[in-house]
């Protein structure tokens, strides 16, 4: 009997390993076609399916360092990076290592173990603004939690979120700025968010502190936390002046309200410490997400101990997880950390990207583009002299113009996330020869 199952398993092993051999033979549009009729959209994030620079989306196979490898069997130069958590890029040896090594102690306990304890250590000795933190699985569920916790502590329900940042698919942030502005009134952003949580949340523009002192001061005794990117990513690359942050900063501790770093992108890729180290500024609490699982699905919310300490069980806040800190994804987090330590990863990578985009930046800005970045995170948009500190700064048509160019790219051997908005992250394994190589097909690109 036990043999016949296991041979039946066996057999049904080795089809599925010929299935996934036969992809050689398979192309994206197929598997395209496919994937439409059992997922929505053909995907599992939207951003992913191509909407924005139209075509038919690709799919890859695998993936090693600075490189994709499509189902077609042609390689990339991939920017995407999975949007951000592979700081290494991807299949980093060390941190293969010890996914391998892990695989065989366990995959998830649902139970006490060091793994998670030796990473929130870490972290927590290094990064001075979370004395306790909390994992949990997304950047996402990260916010939501900070959120909780912050509406918790003040006993107020409302939000603030700035015009430009995204935090995840919250209900309450998925809100675009309202008819009237003027009071900070949100709208909701997606079908099925109830309207009556546009109530609690208020939007006020990027880079316009009178503005921002003048919706807080109004709101103050509503409002339980502002919530920002520190250096907004997600809408294109948004770098603030250091002093609109910590004019938010003092603005916060005046009124009593909690402030809320969103550092799910900029945390662990910018700095060890994020952005609220590089800016000095000190946030009530802070969200992770992206490289602080090394690539698995990781993300956590932290802060000063009097606020953490009102999660469960030691408070009131529920917040809970059956695969919350899974072994797997804590050690490939640590290790991905470490390593980037040890090698002084962030700051190489800054300069390393500073200097290829001060060699490619002139020859894109004959065509009228340009990239901004901040460390090892850029953003290829149209040529303009000013900073572009809010998204209706951006010159028109960017998304439009940017379509051309992404399809050009790819047929020149790189792959860029799939939409104007999204940035592109240079990690430890762009070499600067890869980089070179980019350079030449991206110059390509928009001289085509
Ligand atoms: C990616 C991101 C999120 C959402 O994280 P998920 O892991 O996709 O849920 C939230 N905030 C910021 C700033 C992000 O960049």
């Amino acid at each position: 009997m036990t043999t016949t199952l296991e041979n039946a398993a066996a057999r049904e092993l080795s089809a599925k390993a010929q299935i996934s051999r036969g992809h050689d033979q398979v192309n994206s549009s197929d598997l395209f076609a496919r994937a439409l009729k059992v997922s929505p959209g053909g995907v599992h994030s939207p951003v992913r399916a191509f909407k924005s620079v139209g075509g038919q989306p690709m799919f890859f196979k695998s993936a090693q360092g600075a490189h994709l490898v499509s189902v077609e069997g042609r390689s990339y130069i991939d920017f995407c990076q999975s949007f951000g958590p592979l700081l290494l890029g991807h299949r980093d040896p060390e941190v293969t290592e010890v996914v391998r090594e892990t695989l065989d102690l366990a995959w998830t306990f649902g139970a006490c173990e060091p793994y998670s304890l030796e990473l929130a250590e870490w972290i927590v000795d290094r990064v001075p603004h979370v004395e306790k933190l909390r994992f949990v699985s997304s950047g996402t569920e990260a916010v939501m939690s900070a959120l909780r916790v912050a509406r918790a502590a003040t006993g107020r329900s409302r939000v603030l979120k700035f015009d430009g940042c995204y935090h995840g698919h919250v209900d309450s942030l998925l809100m675009k700025a309202g008819s009237g502005l003027a009071d900070g009134q949100a709208a909701t952003d997606s079908a099925g968010v109830s309207p009556q949580l546009a109530q609690e949340t208020l939007i006020a523009p990027l880079d316009d502190l009178d503005r921002v002192a003048e919706i807080l001061r109004a709101q103050a005794s509503n409002l339980a936390a502002v919530i920002i990117e520190p250096l907004p990513a997600n809408y294109g690359l948004l770098i603030q002046r250091r002093e609109f942050l910590k004019g938010l900063e003092s603005l916060c501790r005046e009124l009593g309200i909690l402030l809320i770093f969103d550092e799910v992108i900029s945390g662990f890729r910018v700095a060890r410490g994020g952005m609220a180290e590089l800016l000095d500024v000190r946030p009530d609490l802070v969200t992770y997400g992206k490289v602080i699982g090394g690539g698995f699905p990781v993300g956590a919310y932290g802060g000063r101990a009097d606020l953490m300490d009102l999660v469960a069980p030691s408070g009131p806040v529920y917040q809970a997880g059956t695969l919350s800190a899974n072994p797997v994804g804590m050690r490939a987090g640590l290790a991905t950390l470490k390593k980037a330590e040890s090698l002084g990863i962030w700051s190489a990578l800054a300069e390393r990207t500073s200097g290829w985009i001060k060699r490619l930046n002139p020859a894109l800005q004959e065509r009228g583009w340009q990239i901004d970045h901040f460390g090892s995170i850029f953003w290829l948009r149209g040529r303009s002299d000013q900073p572009i500190r809010r998204l209706s700064q951006l010159p028109a048509g960017h998304a439009e113009k940017f379509r051309g160019v992404f399809h050009a790219a790819i047929e020149r051997g790189v792959y860029l996330a799939p939409s104007g908005f999204e940035v592109g992250f240079v990690g430890w394994a762009h070499t600067p020869e890869i980089l070179d190589e980019a350079s030449r097909a991206l110059v390509d690109a928009v001289n085509r």
